[in-house]
Order: C-alpha cells, then structure tokens, then sequence
C-alpha cells in the first residue's frame, strides 16, 4: 500500500514524500480513509506508531475541501481543535501539522501553559485554523474570553488515556461543553479503561473502531534486556555502558525528579554530556534539552515518566530504564521511545534487587520474560538485601510489586502508588488520593495520584 492510494491530495502526498515516508503505517492506512470520510474515529495506538500523521493529514484535507468562513466580527474561526496531555506533545503535533500543511494555506498554532499569555491572544486575534493545545491554558482563554471554540468542525483528543491519568477529566468535559456537539470527533489512546469507554461513549458518534497494536504489546522491533546490577553500581554502569559502546543518544528514564539531577550531575562528572527534562524545569530549559538531544548535541537526556510523554524523536536507538517504573505500563510507553516507525531500537533496563517486583508485574504485563544478562563487574553482591523503595509520600514493601509485598504509606492518607513527576502542564483537577470509581470497585487504587516533591 502507498500513500497516493488513500485519498490524499497532491499538496499532502508532496509534504509526505518530503518527510521521507513511502509506505503508511497500519494506523494511517486505516484512519486516513475512515477520517476522510467525515465520520468519528476511537483509535487504539500509541505514540510511535505513526498516529500524528493519521489524523493530521486527512484533518487538514477536510479542512482545506471547504473554505473558512468569517465570523460576525470579520474573523477566521477555530477549525480544529487537538487536545494533548503534555505541552512536548502539544508542540509536537503542532509541528506535524505545520510539515504536513506545509502546501496548504491553513493556520496552526500551539497553545500551553507556562508561557505568556499576550503571545496566544496576539496570534489567536490573526486567525487560527488549528488549535492545538493542553487542556488548562486553553480553559484559561476560554474564561478570559480570548478564544472562541464555537466553530470547531473537528476534534481530537490524542493520548486520551494520560488526560485522564493526568486528572484531566473535568476539564475535558469542560471543553467539550465549548465545541458544538454537531462536529467530527477523533480519540485517539494507547489503552482501553472503562473509563475510556465512557469517554468514548459520550464523545463518540457510531465512530469506526481501529486497533493497531495490541494493548501493552510491546513492539518486535525493541531489542530488551536486564542488567541486574548492585544497587550503588548503577551509575557506574550506565557510565560504562555509554562509553563501552559508544552511545551517543540515549533516553534515560528514572522514577524521580530528584534522581534524574542527580544521574545528571554524576554523568556530567564523567564527561557524558547530560540533561534532565522533567516537570520541575521550565518550559524554555525543557525545550533546549530536546532540541539539543535531537540535534545530537547532548548524549543523554535523563526523564521522568511524565515529562517524557510524547517525546517523539526518529530513530532512537537507546532507551535505558535506570530505575524501573513502579507503574508496569509506563515500561511499555518508556520503550516505545525507541524501535519507532520500522528502525530497530534497544531498551535495557537496569535492576538492583529492590526492583523485583517491578520487573515481575512488567514481565506478567508485557506476557514476556526479558532476558538477563550480568555485566563482568557490575554483578549484584551475592549477600544484597532488598531494601524498601521510597516513592513521594510512600514506601514499597522491598521488593514487592504490584502483585506482592507490602505498601506502606509514610505520610497522608491516600498515599498510592502513584506517578513521581508533577504535572508537568496544569494542576490537578482532582484531589489526590485513589478514584472514587476504583474506591467503589474495591479495586487497589493504582497509579493515579501525583504526590508532591
Ligand atoms: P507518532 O506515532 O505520530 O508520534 O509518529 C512516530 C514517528 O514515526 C514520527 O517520528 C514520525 O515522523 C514517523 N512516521 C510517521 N509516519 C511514518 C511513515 N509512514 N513512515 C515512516 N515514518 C513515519
């Protein structure tokens, strides 16, 4: 299958060639046709699988088949609205838009928090056709009256599932109380929870239903392996591993902000150029530790799981989980990073005894052991004890997992296992402390609070 056999018009199929693509992914040879087809979509993909571009290309298609009309006030209105968790993904998906349109005479723009204000209402004042934008800042100019959503045609909730993981419920239901209900609607997530489904249900009209690679599959191209290692040698062996086999770009993920600084100080130390990106950072430091890892210039760029949402940087060859995610699924989204778009990748993870648990819920999840392998020098000692990890406001028992051991909570009454980066775009609309429909259940809260560092 080719790209000109989808219905795209010349101008798309030209930017398309331009970026190098021949054949489209299984995402786009399915969505392009069922969004050109002006009705809704509920896609399962996860980022690396192409998505961007399927539903980019045939939104602006659509939009460009028939011509903005001014509103009473002389103005072109918003036609498109995407809404991304992250403010990297929100630049990032704004960019594909902008590559992808680059032959078509349609306005984007990216909108996020942390940045000024003034900029976006100067720029929304010249006319906007596509909005892409997180949900918090865009609900500010929507109270300030700067924005009118009133006329979107098309919209697009990309990584649906880490809004919600995000808190971002209320405000999503906010928004769509701003766009008409007569439009065409787009959710695109990696998984499927009920409440995915309810979203679904209450966005989604008879929409086509595509499903790419299956939930927490993890991709064949991604090359994975252990490294089980002495808690303390860590450091000493992503150093070694880095200059052993001359690694110039490698995604380092860690559970902590703290331990990011510090993985970075240490690299640093040992001549690795390295940067830390997480929700601690502002927006301009996150953007220079991105664009100079992409370009090359850094070696290393250390992450936490929700900073590094929606990084999409071609061809990653290294992915390095230095501390293993206490949440099984954030593994499948940390490799991801890497084996992207058909280049093969490598993740290799890291284990001190500590982390046993965590392995074993990843293993169960991903329906898969990962294979082993003891670097000469860097072997746990015989004798190591596993000791408790401390995560925010919690303990996890020593190497317990999800599936095992004991969580203690060392401080507020809601502690769970939780992510271990603030927001990074907007504060939580929700409380911390477990979902009230995971209370009902009489399910273990899991992964959803955020507590603060
Ligand atoms: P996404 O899942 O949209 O984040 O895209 C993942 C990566 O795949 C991006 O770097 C795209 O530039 C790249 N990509 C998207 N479509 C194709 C294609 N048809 N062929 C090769 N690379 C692609």
């Amino acid at each position: 299958m080719s790209f000109d056999s989808l219905g795209l018009a010349e101008p798309l199929l030209r930017a398309v060639h331009e970026q190098g693509y021949t054949v489209p992914t299984p995402i786009q040879s399915q969505a392009i046709p069922a969004v050109l087809s002006g009705g809704d979509l509920l896609a399962g993909a996860q980022t690396g699988t192409g998505k961007t571009a399927g539903f980019v290309l045939p939104m602006l298609q659509r939009l460009a088949a028939k011509p903005a009309v001014r509103d009473a006030r002389g103005r072109l209105p918003i036609r498109a609205l995407i809404l991304t968790p992250t403010r990297e993904l929100a630049a990032q998906v704004e960019e594909s838009v902008r590559n992808y349109g680059k032959y078509m005479k349609l306005a984007s723009m990216v909108m996020f928090g942390g940045v000024g204000m003034q900029p976006q209402i100067d720029k929304l004042r010249k006319g906007v056709d596509i909005l892409v934008a997180t949900p918090g800042r865009l609900l500010d100019h929507a109270q300030q009256r700067t924005l009118d959503l009133s006329h979107v045609e098309i919209f697009v909730l990309d990584e649906a599932d880490r809004m919600l993981d995000m808190g971002f419920v209320h405000d999503i239901k906010k928004v769509l109380a701003l766009v008409p209900a007569k439009k065409q609607s787009l959710l695109f997530s990696a998984t499927f929870s009920d409440e995915i489904k309810n979203l679904a249900d209450r966005l989604l009209n008879k929409p086509a239903l595509i499903e790419v690679a299956r939930r927490n599959q993890t991709a064949e191209l991604i090359a994975q392996k252990v490294h089980p290692v002495g808690r303390e040698m860590k450091k000493d062996l992503l150093v070694h591993l880095i200059k052993s086999n001359d690694w110039h770009q490698v995604l380092v993920f860690t559970r902590m902000k703290h331990g990011a600084n510090r993985l970075v100080e240490h690299l640093l130390k040992q001549d690795v150029s390295a940067m830390a990106i997480h929700g601690n950072k502002s927006q301009s430091a996150r953007t220079k530790a991105l664009a100079d890892f992409k370009n090359g210039e850094l070696r290393v760029l250390v992450a936490t799981d929700i900073a590094a949402r929606g990084i999409d940087i071609d061809q990653l060859p290294h992915v390095v989980n230095f501390e293993l995610p206490n949440v099984p699924e954030d593994y499948v989204h940390r490799i991801g990073r890497t084996g992207r778009a058909g280049t093969p990748g490598e993740a290799i993870s890291l284990v001190c005894v500590d982390e046993d648990g965590f392995l074993r819920d990843i293993e169960k999840l991903i329906k898969r052991e990962i294979p082993k392998q003891i670097i000469p020098g860097f072997a746990p000692h015989p004798g190591e004890k596993p000791e408790p990890i401390v995560l925010g406001r919690m303990v996890i028992g020593a190497g317990a997992g999800r599936g095992g051991g004991h969580r203690h909570s060392n401080g507020g009454a809601h502690a769970s296992r939780g992510r271990n980066d603030s927001r990074n775009a907007q504060p939580a609309a929700r409380p911390a402390g477990p979902r009230p429909d995971a209370r009902r259940q009489g399910k273990p809260p899991a992964r959803l609070t955020q507590p603060k560092r």
